[in-house]
């Protein structure tokens, strides 16, 4: 009884694992991944007497050769949830080049067959608005901010100029109306070419910063004429790898500061939630003070834990495990 009790508890708060293949000229490369089987990856870990193995549990494992189509079928059930009045919130999680952007925006070259998450859940929402346009209307509506050394940037402005637009809030953000998977394709590559701007100053900045597709679903129940509203928030992390503080100085050091603190705040926030604890942290960062309405009470939470194949990855695919094993 308590066991189901537990399970229940612990409904709301998925996490998947995403195994990237090996990239091209890879081929030679060592593995660190053993054995994938359904909600387990066994890791083979370097020790002093030889090699050992560990294994790691999760709703789900996908292996590197799963397609953006199914890594989505598991994803869709929370869309709908989204039409029903419930908040979601979707994260890509893992070290820089393991996936994140792929899982949530796909690759530089778009298709359709590689559209990641977020192309994927807008276009299930207007095809869902359209079964049920006889007896819901919805509006639907999108933010696009990106949080870096805490500050808060909107990336659906037409003109982004830097200094002035820090400490937004996501309630203060662009909100844009969208009618269509047009729509949200221009939006989404506005957003990208502002994220790019922003880099200039300091190089690639998109790994160092996390970056939030908020949409917000309006429905009016035609009969009864009752508003349900919902939000899915599609985040993709910045790079959880650590760097050692004696390798970096200045503007790196206060960046990873940032993002450990914020990556932290997220794990323990996510951990409190998945062990029903009374007091929730989430003021520790802007991330979960943003995202507090959609995390905790009837909202759902997916967590996409993403891991390089590479060997000499291992130390952090361990601790991107252990954090995921954490919010489990
Ligand atoms: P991150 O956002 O975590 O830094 P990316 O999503 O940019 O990582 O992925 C790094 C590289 O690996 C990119 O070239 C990306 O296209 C490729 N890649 C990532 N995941 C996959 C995958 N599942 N299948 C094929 N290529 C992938
Ligand atoms: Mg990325």
């Amino acid at each position: 009884k308590l066991y189901n009790q537990v399970q229940d508890l612990k409904g709301s708060i998925r996490v998947y694992c995403r195994v990237r293949p090996f990239l091209g000229g890879q081929s030679n490369y060592l593995s660190s991944v053993g054995h994938i089987e359904e909600g387990t990856i066994t890791i083979s870990t370097p020790s002093k007497h030889g090699k050992g193995c560990r294994s790691f549990n999760f709703n789900k494992v996908f292996g590197p050769s799963a397609t953006q189509a199914e890594v989505f079928l598991d994803t869709q059930p929370l869309i709908r949830s989204v039409l029903d009045g419930y908040n979601v919130c979707i994260f890509a999680y893992g070290q820089t080049g393991s996936g994140k952007t792929f899982t949530m925006a796909g690759p530089k070259d778009l298709t359709e067959q590689n559209q990641g998450v977020n192309y994927r859940a807008l276009s299930d929402l207007f095809v869902l608005a359209e079964q049920r346009k006889n007896t819901f209307r919805y509006d639907v509506s999108v933010q696009m901010i990106e949080i870096y050394n805490e500050q808060v940037r909107d990336l659906l402005v037409t003109e982004i100029h830097n200094s002035s637009q820090s400490g937004l809030n996501v309630p203060d953000a662009s909100l844009v109306r969208v009618s269509s998977t047009y729509d949200v394709i221009d939006l989404m590559n506005l957003g990208q070419r502002n994220r790019v701007v922003g880099a200039t100053a300091l190089n690639d900045r998109s790994s160092r910063s996390h970056s939030c597709l908020t949409v917000h679903v309006e429905g009016r129940d035609l009969t009864s004429g009752t508003i349900l509203r919902g939000c899915m928030h599609l985040v993709d992390l910045a790079g959880s790898e650590r760097v050692h503080k004696s390798e970096v100085t200045g503007d790196r050091l206060k960046e990873a500061q940032h993002i450990n603190r914020s990556l932290s705040a997220l794990g323990d926030v996510i951990s409190s939630l998945a062990q029903k604890n009374s007091h929730v942290p989430y003021r520790n960062s802007k991330l979960t003070q943003l995202l507090q309405d959609s995390l905790g009470g009837q909202a759902k939470t997916l967590m996409f834990v993403h891991i390089s194949p590479e060997a000499d990855a291992i130390g952090e695919t361990i601790s991107t495990l252990k954090f995921a094993e954490r919010v489990a």
